[in-house]
C-alpha cells in the first residue's frame, strides 16, 4: 500500500521543502521506497537534490514531452525524485480549462504504480507550492494526507483555517478520504514566549493535530541544501536531524492508525 502526502501551508519559508526532504530521506534511510515529487515552480526542493540543470520535469511529463523514466531521478537505493522548475508556473494556464484539470497529478501517481521497472513505492510525498490554487488541488486529490508546517514566529491561525477548509471542500467532491494527518511546528525556538505561548494555543484548539515533535531552530538544516545533502548525511549528530527523526517516527505511527481503522 502506497501512503501519499502532501507538505502543504499557503505561507512561503515555514519549512515545508525542508520538512519534505528530511521525512523523506529519513523514510528512505529506514528501508521504505519513497519517491518524492517537488510541485513547486521555485524548483527549490529539486536543487538541493540535483547538482545540473535540469530539463525534465513533473511539467514536461504531464504535458507528453518524455516519459516517466526521463523524470525519475534516482536518489539513492530507496529515494527517487520527479522535479520540478520554474516553467511548472505556468501549469494552471496550461491546464485549468480541462475537464480532468483537478486530476492530473493522481492520473500520473496512478501511472507510477503500473510501470515496468520501477519500485512499488511505500511513501509518496509532494513538497507544495505556498499557495492553494491548482497545484496543490491535484497535490491533495491524489493524497492520502495533508501534513502542514507552521512557524510561531509568524503564525496566524488563518492560513491554518484556510488549509482545513481546502481539505473540507476537496472531501465533498474530488477525495472524500483525504485527512489533516498532523501540524508542526518548524524553525521552532523554545526560549521565545511567543514560541511557548502559541503552542500552549494551539494544542487546546488543535489537539488531535498538533504533533508532539517540533522541529528546532537549526542552522545545519540551512547548510546541508548547498551541498546536495539531507540533514542525516550533512550533519547526522544534530538537533535538525533528532527533530527529523522524531517527527517522521510520530507521522509514521499516525499514518499506521488511520490505515489501521
Ligand atoms: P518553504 O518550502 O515553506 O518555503 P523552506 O523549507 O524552503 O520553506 O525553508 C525556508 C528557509 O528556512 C530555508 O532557507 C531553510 O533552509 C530554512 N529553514 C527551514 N527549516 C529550518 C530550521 N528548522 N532551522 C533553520 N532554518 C530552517
Ligand atoms: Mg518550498
Amino acid at each position: 500500500m502506497t501512503h501519499i502526502i502532501s507538505i502543504i501551508n499557503r505561507k512561503g519559508g515555514v519549512g515545508k521543502t525542508t520538512s519534505a526532504l528530511n521525512i523523506a530521506n529519513y523514510l528512505s534511510k529506514e528501508g521504505n521506497s519513497t519517491l518524492l515529487i517537488d510541485l513547486d515552480p521555485q524548483g527549490n526542493l529539486s536543487n538541493s537534490i540535483i547538482d545540473k540543470a535540469i530539463s525534465n520535469t513533473i511539467f514536461t511529463l504531464l504535458l507528453e514531452e518524455c516519459s516517466l523514466k526521463d523524470v525519475l531521478h534516482e536518489v539513492n537505493q530507496n529515494l527517487y525524485l520527479i522535479p520540478c522548475n520554474e516553467y511548472f508556473a505556468r501549469f494552471e494556464k496550461q491546464f485549468a480549462g480541462e475537464t480532468d484539470g483537478q486530476y492530473l497529478i493522481k492520473d500520473l501517481i496512478d501511472a507510477v504504480s503500473t510501470f515496468p521497472d520501477i519500485p512499488q513505492f511505500e511513501y509518496i510525498i509532494f513538497d507544495c507550492p505556498p499557495a492553494l490554487g491548482l497545484i496543490s488541488i491535484n497535490a491533495m486529490v491524489a493524497s492520502n494526507f495533508v501534513v502542514t508546517p507552521i512557524e510561531a514566529q509568524q503564525f496566524s491561525l488563518d492560513g491554518l483555517i484556510q488549509v482545513e477548509n481546502e481539505i473540507i471542500k476537496i472531501n465533498k467532491r474530488l477525495n472524500p478520504d483525504l485527512k489533516l494527518l498532523g501540524i508542526f511546528f518548524t524553525r521552532h525556538n523554545y526560549q521565545t514566549y511567543l514560541s511557548r505561548d502559541m503552542k500552549e494555543h494551539l494544542s487546546g484548539k488543535y489537539e488531535k493535530q498538533l504533533l508532539k515533535s517540533s522541529i528546532r531552530r537549526n542552522v545545519a538544516l540551512e547548510e546541508a541544501p548547498s551541498l546536495k545533502q539531507s540533514i542525516f548525511e550533512y550533519a547526522p549528530d544534530s538537533n535538525g536531524a533528532e527533530d527529523y527523526k522524531n517527527l517522521t517516527n510520530e507521522l509514521i505511527y499516525r499514518i499506521k492508525i488511520n490505515t489501521d481503522k
